[in-house]
């Protein structure tokens, strides 16, 4: 499961909270994204299931403001046109073809860049909501 998670302090360099995760849980976490300033960080990290609740606990005890995607990418489907667009934008090979020629996803594989909502000619894409999503 991904988890976005969001930090916002002056002291943000101080403490290398994400490598202490790992350690005290055995995770092997993948970091998807990340966007880290002077004061913020917000990653988008993939932990395994079973991992998931004890490495929200902590990420929580440390300040971090976590938060289950459940969801990562809308598709309208009634607006897709199945122009492929998509596929050739996305960095992480989310879209294809299927027998039939229209598009089907591995959701899963997205790492929520946004490149695919500006590149769709219908808007039939848009970055899933994550409100109410909070572990
Ligand atoms: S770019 Fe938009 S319209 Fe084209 S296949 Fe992808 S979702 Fe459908
Ligand atoms: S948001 Fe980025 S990673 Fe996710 S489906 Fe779109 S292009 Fe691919």
């Amino acid at each position: 499961m991904k988890l976005l998670l969001e930090r916002f302090s002056s002291r943000l360099h101080e403490t290398p909270y994400t490598a202490e995760v790992i350690l005290e849980t055995g995770a092997k976490i993948n970091i998807d994204r990340a966007n880290v300033d002077a004061v913020r960080a917000d990653l988008i990290i993939d932990v395994p299931d079973d991992k998931v609740e004890r490495v929200a606990e902590l990420f929580r005890q440390k300040g971090v403001k976590v938060r289950k995607l459940l969801k990562l990418i809308a598709w309208d489907e009634e607006r897709c046109i199945h122009c492929g667009a998509c596929i050739s934008v996305c960095p992480t090979g989310v879209f294809k073809f299927d027998s039939s020629w229209n598009i089907c996803m591995e959701e899963e594989k997205c790492v929520r860049c946004e490149v695919c909502v500006k590149a769709c000619p219908l808007g039939a894409l848009a970055l899933a909501c994550v409100e109410n999503e909070v572990t």
